[in-house]
């Protein structure tokens, strides 16, 4: 069987992910209904409108089945994708995954026309490595457990964090054509070509 990524396609900035994920030679497709998620091994929560997303999620079936497929397998949530993946999203029209154990407000980093490109360090895996990376109307980390490992910060907040085999961003890595945390999140999918090819 060859190995999937599922990209959340019901609402947002989902194209670009999939570009990302054509460089890194790894097969994708779109997910708008439950059955998707049979077919893939990871799936991307992109950026949008985490309101939107929470109406569109609970109209298509889709929050349960995201929920179950969590558990076995790694997301990757960008902006209102991690607001997705939030345990608090601090705002009731918004109905979490409870993924991550942090805590979010939303549009922390202003309107769309406060929109900024900055470069962060990452460290992962004692790896450090600086990457560009987009916020728009970005939203922020007010809190986070024991169990979450922050692997960027902007301004001493931390933007970028991993859980488990789950990583949430409050930015959009893949507006600047930054891979690495796609890499990351999907590391045993895009290393194992093997697997990603055979028959
Ligand atoms: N402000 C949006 C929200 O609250 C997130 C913005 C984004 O994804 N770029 O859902």
């Amino acid at each position: 069987m060859v190995k999937k990524i599922g990209i959340l396609a019901l609402q947002g900035n989902f194209q670009k992910h999939k570009l990302i994920l054509d460089q890194l030679g790894v097969e994708s497709t779109y997910v708008r209904y439950s059955s998707s998620l049979d077919d893939v091994n990871g799936l991307i929560i992109p950026g949008g409108e985490s309101t939107t997303m929470t109406k569109l999620l609970d109209r298509s079936g889709l929050f349960e089945s995201i929920v179950s497929f969590a558990d076995k397998n790694p997301i990757l949530g960008t902006c209102a994708g991690l607001i997705m993946m939030a345990n608090n999203a601090m705002d009731d029209r918004v109905n979490t995954f409870k993924l991550l154990d942090i805590d979010i407000e939303r549009n922390a980093s202003g309107r769309q026309i406060d929109s900024l490109v900055e470069s962060l360090t990452v460290s992962y895996d004692n790896i450090q490595k600086r990457i560009d990376a987009t916020f728009i109307r970005a939203p922020k980390i007010i809190r986070h457990g024991k169990n979450v490992n922050v692997i960027a910060y902007y301004k001493g907040t931390p933007c970028a964090v991993k859980s488990g085999k789950h990583v949430g961003l409050s930015f959009h890595p893949e507006l600047n054509g930054v891979s690495l945390f796609h890499e990351i999140a999907f590391n045993n999918i895009i290393n194992n070509k093997e697997g990603l090819h055979a028959a």
